[in-house]
C-alpha cells in the first residue's frame, strides 16, 4: 500500500509547471513551482518543519511546550500542523486587522490566537510584539521560533526548495524568480542553485528578487503597499542581500492584475505574491532567449484572498479596476 503516514511527511516535493499563456511571445520557458500544494497551502511549512526540528534538537523546545509566534499568515498554519502532529502547543499572535478567517484557519488546526489592537506604538504594552515577547517569558517551556532571524528557514530551503529545482529542471535553470518576505526563500534556494551550478559551462544560476514598489529590499523607504507577506520596512536577518544578483519592484496594480490573470489563464489560483513574482520573473524572461529557463517560485494559493484580490469592489475601491461587481442575466445573455 502506498501511503503517507501523516499529512506532515507530504510537506515539500511541489511541482513545476510550464505557464503558457501569460508567457505568450517570449521565447524562454518560465516554469512555477507551485507551493499552495503543500499541505498547509504554502511555502512556510517546509520553514515550519525545519525549525520546530531543529529546536527539538538542540532542546530549546522539550515535550509538552509550546510555540509563540507573532504570525497571523502561511508561518502560523505551517507550525500548527508540524506541532499538532508532534503534541505542542500553539499560540499566535495576531494583530486585530487580521481577518477572522484568516485566524479561525489557525484556530482550526488547534492553535491559540491572542488579538492585539493595531493602532498602538511597537513600544506599547497592548502591541503585537510586546505581547508576544510577554507570553514567551511567562509560558513555561515556551519557545518562538522568530522565522525574521532564524537561520532555519534559509537553511530549509537550502535542504529542499533548492535541490527540488535543481533535479526537476535536470539543472538546466538559468534563473531563479522569489518575492522577498523574510528572505529565506531566496537566500536559501538561491545559495543552493548558485553552489549546485557554480562549476558548469553556461554559468551560475542568476537569482533575481521580486519586491513590491516601497519596500526597503527595492530601495523604498517601507512605505505601504497592499501585496502580503512580502518587501518589508526593515532587513531581516534571514535575508542574505549577498544571494540576489537583481531586485526587481512591482507596483501593486501590477501584482494584482497578473495574480487575476494567473487564475483566470493558467488555471492557478494563488496569491498576490505569486502576481508579483510572476511579474519579475516575465520582465526578466523578456530580455532572454529559447534556451533560457526561469524558475518563479509561486508561495500560497488565492483562496485566501477571495475579499480581496478577487473581489471586484475591493479592487475598484484601490482603483484597480472598474467596478462590475454583479452581472445581470443581460449582461450574460448579450
Ligand atoms: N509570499 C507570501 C504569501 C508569504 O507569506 C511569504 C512569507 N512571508 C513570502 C511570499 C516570502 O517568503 P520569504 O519570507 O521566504 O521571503
Amino acid at each position: 500500500m502506498r501511503y503517507a503516514d501523516s499529512i506532515v511527511d507530504l510537506m515539500g516535493n511541489t511541482p513545476l509547471v510550464r505557464l503558457t499563456r501569460v508567457t505568450e511571445g517570449l521565447q524562454a520557458t518560465v516554469l512555477a513551482k507551485v507551493e499552495y500544494l503543500n499541505p498547509g497551502g504554502s511555502v512556510k511549512d517546509r520553514i515550519a518543519l525545519r525549525m520546530i526540528e531543529a529546536a527539538e534538537a538542540d532542546g530549546r523546545l522539550k515535550p509538552g511546550g509550546t510555540i509563540v509566534e507573532p504570525t497571523s499568515g502561511n508561518t502560523g498554519v505551517g507550525l500548527a500542523l508540524v506541532a499538532q502532529r508532534k503534541g505542542y502547543d500553539c499560540v499566535f499572535v495576531c494583530p486585530d486587522k487580521v481577518s477572522e478567517d484568516k485566524r479561525n484557519v489557525l484556530k482550526a488546526y488547534g492553535a491559540r490566537v491572542v488579538v492585539c489592537p493595531t493602532a498602538v506604538p511597537p513600544d506599547h504594552p497592548d502591541s503585537y510584539y510586546s505581547v508576544s515577547d510577554r507570553l514567551v517569558g511567562e509560558i513555561e517551556g515556551a519557545w518562538k521560533p522568530d522565522q525574521y532571524s532564524n537561520p532555519e528557514g534559509p537553511a530549509s530551503h537550502y535542504a529542499t526548495t533548492g535541490p527540488e529545482i535543481w533535479k526537476d529542471t535536470e539543472g538546466r535553470l538559468t534563473h531563479f524568480v522569489a518575492g522577498v518576505g523574510t528572505g529565506g526563500t531566496i537566500t536559501g534556494t538561491g545559495r543552493y542553485l548558485k553552489d549546485a551550478s557554480a562549476q558548469r559551462r553556461q554559468g551560475p544560476v542568476r537569482i533575481v528578487g521580486a519586491d513590491p514598489e516601497g519596500s526597503v529590499y527595492s530601495g523604498g523607504t517601507g512605505r505601504p503597499y497592499l501585496v502580503e507577506g512580502v518587501g518589508e520596512d526593515f532587513w531581516p536577518s534571514a535575508y542574505d542581500p549577498a544571494v540576489p544578483d537583481e531586485i526587481v519592484a512591482v507596483s501593486d496594480a501590477d501584482s494584482f492584475a497578473m495574480t487575476r490573470r494567473l487564475a483566470r489563464e493558467e488555471g492557478l489560483l494563488v496569491g498576490g505574491s505569486c502576481g508579483m513574482a510572476v511579474v519579475a520573473a516575465l520582465r526578466v524572461a523578456e530580455r532572454l532567449g529559447p534556451d533560457d529557463v526561469v524558475v518563479v517560485l509561486l508561495p500560497d494559493g488565492g483562496r485566501g484572498y477571495l475579499g480581496k484580490i478577487f473581489n471586484d469592489r475591493w479592487m475598484a475601491s484601490y482603483g484597480f479596476l472598474r467596478d462590475d461587481a454583479g452581472l445581470t442575466v443581460g449582461d450574460v445573455l448579450r
